[in-house]
């Protein structure tokens, strides 16, 4: 069984993000990037699911400019067999995305096809959802636990309030969710091992894809600075005494 792995080359969770001075994004030039935190879980599922005989090959997909290699490189540290690298030189949208995934899947014929819930940047969290429609396949979401049998996938879900277990037959879309596990660091020999695997380049423009944006990003802003107008008070009574005699909120 196969599974392909799609990774997206995101600015890492710990910068703190400035925006432009134009306001037209965010600053990336000189900024840390790294692969999206969750699809880093991604990875690391279908490499748990290899080192169990479930797998016998992981590939990873990153679609975006050169820069994407070096993320492509990180899931290949992680145990991933090979990547995919698609080349574009613009910000892709879920839809183009998911198309180009969707050809991927078709061209692998992959059994399970493993995604983030949500790119950190972006925070559309559409991808996996629209790759399941395009290619007709059952879609688990937010897993938080992943167990493949005998053709099926059971994934267990975090929901409002608890959590939801579903069954699906390959092949299948599977998103992850932060609990589903902790992704190992990547030792030394395997970043080695990793710069030797192979990593097939393709143009988005060759594969006869429609994946223009269909949004334009009018602006982007800061979010408001936080009013300094903090009170500390001793304790809870002086607290409701506050509220209720010199704020009159109760
Ligand atoms: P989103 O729907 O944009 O929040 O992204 C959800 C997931 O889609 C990510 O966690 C990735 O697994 C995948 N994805 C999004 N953009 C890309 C990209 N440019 N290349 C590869 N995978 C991507």
């Amino acid at each position: 069984m196969k599974a392909l792995v799609a990774v997206k080359r995101v600015i890492d969770y710990n910068v703190k993000v400035r925006v432009k001075t134009d306001e037209s994004g965010v600053e990336k030039d000189n900024v840390k990037m790294s692969i999206n935190p969750f699809d880093e879980i991604a990875i690391e599922e279908a490499v748990r699911l290899k080192e169990k005989n479930i797998l016998d090959e992981v590939v990873v997909v990153s679609i975006g400019d050169n820069s994407v290699k070096e993320t492509i490189r990180s899931a290949l540290a992680i145990g991933g067999d090979r990547g995919i690298h698609v080349m574009a030189n613009i910000d892709l949208e879920p839809l183009g995305v998911a198309k180009i995934l969707a050809e991927f899947c078709k061209r692998e014929q992959v059994d399970v096809a493993f995604l983030g819930k949500q790119a950190i940047d972006d925070d559309f969290n559409q991808t996996g959802q629209k790759l399941a429609a395009l290619l007709n396949w059952p879609q688990a979401t937010f897993a938080s636990k992943v167990i493949i049998k005998e053709k099926k996938a059971l994934v267990t879900r975090e929901v409002d309030g608890g959590l939801e277990t579903l069954e699906a037959n390959l092949p299948v879309v599977i998103t992850s969710d932060l609990r589903l596990n902790e992704p190992r660091y990547a030792s030394l020999p395997n970043i080695m091992k990793a710069k030797k695997k192979e990593i097939l380049e393709v143009s988005a423009d060759e594969l006869n894809i429609d994946y223009k944006p269909r949004l334009k990003i009018v602006k982007v802003s800061s979010p408001k600075e936080r009013g300094g107008n903090v009170t500390m008070l001793p304790d809870v009574e002086e607290l409701i005494k506050t509220l209720r005699e010199k704020e009159g909120l109760i």
